[in-house]
């Protein structure tokens, strides 16, 4: 493909998607991100293993909601609607107001008081959305937002929006034109459980349209603190600080239940100590993420501690893990997760001792 043509999910996969002639494509060139080998995490699961990361941190505005989000502001457009309203954990809110401004809507946010990441509150401001703290989690603003955007002309853009599903599931076709082949096995995280929905979808539509030949088994990742998919019970109270997965009430729970079932996969839960440890070890990979999206490499390593991915044979096992949003989302985790430096005198000695650099 010449980059210099890429013209953003809708116009790639157009044919695939829920779009007209007559539809007004509202885009960032979102898509195309890089789906980087991973020589360490491929060594550490052992020989015939190839570990891929797709990093969605590299969309427009710094997560994987722009693939859904080109499609619903896009669709609210053409079907003439005023405004969009989403709940938020942050990233969709930054994601619909910068979709949101492009296309000329207004853009109205519900987000938990004082549980949003900094980064993400900085988008959504700059971009002018009426952003909205309400005195309760992310599972009572979705609740909110459903109820106003069932009765006035305002478009819902949370994953309950289909097609924010339908753009989504553009990442499945993107790894698959990328390998020439779906992976045996697809990690990533979930919250509100929009993204496995959309992902397996994706899978199972290049499969019937005879792209790939198999599918991948799905694994899911939910936060300890915030699984009720895991329990199968809501959590009153979610807690992690992986924010973007703290969610109690997952909007798609019957949807990743299908998609866990139907890929002969699993939906588990790592710790906010996992998450912390696979989001520094990416670090030292080159590659930051925010916690949530570590959520994917921290399952991967738990899956592999407990013999998961033990198989017969000596044939090529490929696994990607979706790293979801982009690490400057949320700095204040990434300052806290690591010992900060003291200011020193001007002196070229002490610079040397503290860098532990010798002639
Ligand atoms: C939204 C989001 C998730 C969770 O995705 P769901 O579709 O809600 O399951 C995970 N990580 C990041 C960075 C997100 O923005």
């Amino acid at each position: 493909m010449d980059a210099a043509k890429y013209q953003g999910v809708i116009k790639r996969y157009f044919n695939y998607l829920p779009v007209g002639k007559n539809t007004p494509v509202i885009t960032l060139l979102e898509g195309n991100t890089p789906l980087i080998f991973s020589g360490r995490l491929s060594e550490f699961l052992g020989r015939r293993f190839k570990v891929y990361l797709k990093f969605e941190g590299a969309n427009p505005t710094g997560s994987f909601k722009d693939r859904g989000m080109t499609l619903a502001v896009s669709k609210a457009k053409e079907e003439k609607q005023v405004a969009v309203i989403c709940a938020s954990t942050g990233n969709t809110s930054a994601s619909a107001a910068a979709y949101a401004s492009r296309a000329g809507l207004k853009c109205i946010v519900l987000i938990p008081e004082g549980a949003i990441a900094l980064g993400k509150l900085a988008q959504a401001l700059i971009h002018q959305a009426v952003v909205i703290p309400i005195k309760g989690n992310f599972d009572t603003a979705l609740s909110l937002v459903r109820e106003i955007s069932a009765n006035y002309p305002v478009r819902l853009v949370n994953s309950l929006n289909p097609h924010r599903i339908e753009g989504q599931k553009t990442a499945s076709f993107e790894i698959c034109d990328t390998l020439g082949r779906a992976p045996d096995f697809h990690i990533l995280p979930v919250g509100n459980a929009g993204n496995i929905t959309a992902y397996w979808k994706g899978y199972k539509e290049y499969k019937a349209e005879g792209r790939i030949r198999r599918l991948p088994a799905m694994l899911g990742f939910q936060a300890k603190g915030a699984c009720p998919i895991v329990k199968g019970r809501v959590f009153k109270h979610p807690k992690t600080l992986a924010t973007a997965i703290r969610i109690g009430n997952p909007a798609s729970w019957k949807k990743a239940e299908a998609a866990r079932d139907q890929s002969k996969g699993l939906i588990d839960a790592v710790s906010d100590r996992e998450i912390i440890k696979a989001y520094k070890m990416l670090a030292l990979e080159g590659i930051f993420v925010e916690p949530a999206s570590a959520a994917s490499i921290a399952g991967l390593i738990k899956l592999k501690q407990q013999g998961y991915f033990k198989q017969p044979g000596r044939k090529e096992v490929v696994i990607t893990c979706t790293l979801t949003g982009h690490g400057l989302k949320d700095p204040d985790i990434a300052v806290k997760s690591v010992r900060t430096p003291k200011s020193v005198s001007p002196d070229v000695k002490k610079i040397l001792r503290i860098a532990k650099i010798k002639k």
